[in-house]
């Protein structure tokens, strides 16, 4: 079966490749893979800069924002032949942590979980591919391609999940939030919280285009421009950019009390002039929570899952800005000024 693949930290061997069938330790349930969403992680196992091979393995499939139809549902799932699932990214350490031993992989503590795609397991970017019934997540069939906008919504179900719990540890009334970035996870961000009853703040550097048309479509606003510029102090920020000068900026401009979520993952740019001392004054001063998010555990994957099933599909079908063929792979890794989400399709929904 063809398979998009990659020598982990060898820059340039990206290809898409034939390679076998999948193997049945990775799962009793066999799918066909619809479409595999591609984010900046993908790209940057493709640089070398990441990723990691199965035990043994030279290679590794790489894609971890799957959709896919079940093709054998092997003798103990619940699903059904023709189900449209998702697979769960990360697996628990084998130690276990007790975060892991408690089914919040998410939270593992020593580091040696692995994650389809990344890390020691292939990736959804196969013609095919096996899972372990517990690992497959069923989307609701109306959703369609859509579904593979599931495993982003999970990384922000959880970081909203990390917010409302650091809220409850005083008295706290959240009206106003923030969202920086309007790319996919911005987006979704944006969705969840107007879903979940917040007046919706969105900032990102473009003044025009499909991105303030989604943020005003969900009746949120649109700044473009500084968050030192937006002229409210946020009750919290889902801060999506991974940019230093607009997370010292959310550190700065958040309101007393209030909770800045980092969820964007960036490297180096540009030093700012703020010390460590004088973030940590500033918020001491004002009880502010500044908190880390990455990945999700199952409750996340179920609560995405509604977060998407009760979306507008012509809203989210405009996050997908480009679909291309397996066999355009390197197209699709290729970031262009209008993406928001790219993905690549492998068969029809
Ligand atoms: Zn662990």
């Amino acid at each position: 079966m063809k398979a998009i693949i990659i020598e982990p930290m060898k820059p340039g061997t990206a290809r898409l490749e034939n390679i076998q069938e999948p193997d049945e330790r990775e799962g009793s349930v066999l799918v066909e893979a619809v479409a595999v969403g591609v984010c900046g992680t993908d790209i940057e196992i493709v640089e070398g800069k990441y990723g990691w091979a199965p035990p043994g393995k030279s290679h590794l499939v790489l894609g971890h924002e799957s959709l896919g139809r079940v093709i054998d549902p092997g003798p103990a799932s619940n699903l059904r032949k023709r189900d449209l699932v998702v697979g769960i990214v990360r697996r628990p350490d084998p130690v276990p942590c007790p975060n892991c031993a408690v089914g919040e992989w998410d939270m593992c503590r020593n580091g040696l979980y692995t994650e389809r795609g990344i890390k020691e397991i292939h990736g959804y970017m196969s013609e095919r591919w096996r899972i372990e019934p517990e690992y497959a997540v069923k989307v609701d069939p109306t959703l369609g391609i859509l579904g593979v906008l599931l495993e982003p919504t999970t990384v922000i179900v959880k970081a909203l999940e990390q917010v409302a719990s650091i809220g409850r540890r005083s008295y706290w009334e959240p009206h106003i939030v923030l969202v920086t970035g309007a790319g996919p996870i911005g987006l979704l961000a944006a969705l969840a919280l107007k879903q979940f009853g917040f007046d919706v703040h969105v900032l990102d550097r473009v003044e025009t285009g499909t991105k303030p048309e989604l943020v005003r479509a969900l009746g949120a606003i649109y700044h473009s421009g500084s968050v030192a510029d937006i002229g409210f102090e946020p009750d919290a920020i889902t801060e999506c950019t991974g940019v230093g000068q607009v997370i010292q900026d959310s550190i700065r401009g958040v309101g007393s009390g209030g909770i800045v979520c980092l969820t964007g993952v960036g490297h180096g740019g540009v030093v700012t002039s703020a010390s460590v001392a004088d973030v940590a004054a500033s918020a001491v001063l004002r009880n502010n929570v500044i908190v880390g998010s990455v990945n999700a555990n199952k409750r996340h994957w179920y609560r995405a899952g509604q977060v998407l099933a009760r979306a507008d599909r012509g809203w989210l079908a405009k996050l997908i800005t480009r679909i291309e063929k397996p066999e355009n792979f390197l197209n699709a890794l290729q970031r262009k000024p209008d993406d928001i989400k790219v993905v690549i399709q492998f068969s029809e929904v």
